[in-house]
């Protein structure tokens, strides 16, 4: 059996096919996995545990559910886009949320789980905002507003950091290389699983004499892609669009 790992599907109800390409890997291929890891931007926003009545968020809510009570335990970690996921989406999905970074033991191999933002160090103007975004005052400020004002907001904020990234040269927009170094120094050489740049590949990283895979998630801008684990190692897995 083989443990699965998909992230930045960036779900929202203006990008239909995306959602159906989710819901039927929820219906399929995820059914017959051991576990399944959603490693952030599960959601193109969210803005609190209060719009869970939304209904489309109550329908990705209920695929969820629906997996976790066939017996696949599912992990979620957060993004960049949905960090204020909380206990209440947790407890009506049936999700167990991660920390970011996890690190566990699967089949005998050392695997850290990143979103993998923290990666982007050379991004100095988004770390910034990341550590004041991420802080306890920052989020209970936010969750304070009123849902309707809290949605215009997130949906500013996103705007915004869409027409930044389009001014930022692509090498900033990647993981910078002596991060992931010291991220794999730290956690003993493990095999590092993230998403977040959208860059999706295989890389081996050469720390200390030490051979690291790092693997990238793809997003599911068109389509949707998995990597799918066992004993044996990775392979990323390109669903058929439909
Ligand atoms: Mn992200």
């Amino acid at each position: 059996m083989s443990t699965l790992f998909i992230s930045d599907l960036h779900l929202c109800s203006g990008r239909p096919r995306s959602n159906r390409s989710f819901f039927d890997f929820l219906e399929r291929e995820a059914r017959s996995a051991r576990a399944l890891y959603i490693l952030g931007d599960l959601f193109e926003y969210w803005a609190g545990d209060d719009d869970l009545g939304d209904p489309f968020n109550a329908t990705v809510v209920a695929a969820l559910a629906r997996l976790v009570a066939s017996g696949v335990p599912t992990y979620l970690m957060h993004g960049n886009r949905d960090f204020v996921i909380g206990n209440a989406f947790a407890r009506a999905s049936g999700v167990t949320l991660l920390p970011d970074p996890t690190l566990f033991d699967l089949d005998g191999q050392a695997v850290l789980l990143m979103h993998g933002d923290t990666l982007c160090t050379l991004d100095l103007e988004y770390q910034a905002f990341r550590r004041e975004a991420r802080s306890q005052t920052w989020i209970s400020a936010l969750l304070h507003q009123p849902l309707a004002e809290r949605k215009a907001a997130v949906e500013a904020l996103r705007r915004r950091s869409e027409q930044e990234k389009r001014g930022k040269p692509a090498e900033i927009m990647d993981v910078a290389p002596a991060e992931v170094e010291a991220v794999l120094r730290r956690h003993g050489y493990p095999r590092l699983i993230h998403g977040h740049t959208h860059r999706p590949a295989r890389h081996v990283h050469l720390v200390d004499g030490r051979a690291c895979e790092r693997w990238v998630l793809a997003d599911w801008y068109q389509g949707g892609s998995y990597l799918a684990c066992d004993a044996s190692g990775c392979r990323a897995v390109q669903l058929s669009a439909n």
